[in-house]
């Protein structure tokens, strides 16, 4: 589709572009630290057709933690709620996302919901598949229908560079699989994670993801249905509850978006009868959101009122 760019959204994009300095790169996972912190880059999917962008949106960068929401979608087509929630839960937590501390206090080992590391770990072990080839065949596929890109794949390098170091994630893994709520082994599990993770995606596939949890998990040009409305809503709910990590709150009062971020400085943002945001913007903040991505979307919010409540 041929995106348009706009004086006003370069304007915007320049305001927030200054505050890339305040931001740092991610360093946990080696690969994501070879990246420009100034880039900044967005697109919108807007209505049924129209397409905005802003920035150098040429870049592809890794999903991390946007892949959650697209595997609980999956996960819950694959199993129903009662399944899944049977599982993971649905309540914020506070925490850093890759927090272990709630794990222990909650009776079950459940945890408290599936954008957090852990959830996401437990979500992940519910995709159907006959092994790890299949279900990340499964995830890319249902990327490929979202984003109408057939092309995209994942990032091998930040795959193996995540995997190989991901010893927070394995700890929360192993404690899960000890109290019986991940029955898969663990090892094949973190693989699959890390591949979820490190899917590549443009601004323009966010913003069209976003786009179809807008319009109840139906596809905007094709009318087709991706995801089933009442999963879309699902989805969006938690990222109004969890989706920016521990600035959940924050941002909802701000911003007022369903929203979801990840540690490479994505983030996708869907507004319900209106369309699809995708942000790239490596520079985070403390809590691990896109500094200048927040910063964007709270210039969105307002100037188009955008806030959904
Ligand atoms: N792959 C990352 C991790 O599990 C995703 C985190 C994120 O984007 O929040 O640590």
């Amino acid at each position: 589709m041929y995106c348009q760019t706009s004086a006003e959204l370069e304007t915007f994009l320049l305001r927030a572009q200054k505050v890339t300095t305040e931001g740092e790169v991610a360093h946990y996972i080696p690969a994501l630290k070879n990246v420009d912190k100034n880039t900044l880059a967005m697109s919108i999917y807007h209505g049924q057709n129209q397409c905005f962008t802003v920035g150098n949106t040429e870049h592809t960068f890794t999903l991390q933690s946007i892949s959650k929401v697209l595997a609980l979608a999956l996960a819950l087509m694959d199993h129903g709620q009662e399944v899944v929630f049977s599982k993971v839960g649905m309540e914020p937590t506070g925490d850093p996302f890759n927090s272990i501390a709630k794990l222990e206090s909650t009776k079950t080992a459940r945890p408290l919901n599936p954008m957090i590391n852990a959830g996401a770990l437990v979500v992940t072990s519910l995709i159907k598949g006959a092994g790890l080839q299949e279900k990340i065949g499964r995830l890319l596929s249902f990327v490929h229908e979202m984003t109408s890109a057939p092309e995209r794949k994942y990032d091998e390098a930040v795959a193996m560079s995540e995997y190989h170091t991901a010893h927070l994630n394995r700890s929360l893994a192993y404690f899960l699989k000890q109290h019986k709520v991940i029955e898969d082994d663990i090892e094949e599990l973190l693989e699959l994670y890390c591949y979820q993770c490190a899917i590549e995606v443009t601004c323009y596939d966010l913003a069209r993801i976003g786009a179809i949890f807008a319009r109840e998990g139906q596809d905007p040009e094709s009318g087709r249905t991706i995801l089933p409305a009442h999963i879309a809503r699902i989805c969006k709910t938690f990222m109004v509850t969890c989706g920016m990590y521990n600035a959940s709150g924050e941002f909802a009062i701000k911003v007022g978006i369903p929203a979801k971020s990840g540690v490479s400085g994505a983030i996708m943002a869907s507004v319900p009868e209106w369309g699809g945001i995708g942000i790239f913007g490596p520079a985070l903040d403390e809590k691990g959101n896109s500094i200048a991505g927040i910063h964007l979307l709270e210039m969105l919010s307002s100037n188009y009122e955008l806030h959904i409540f």
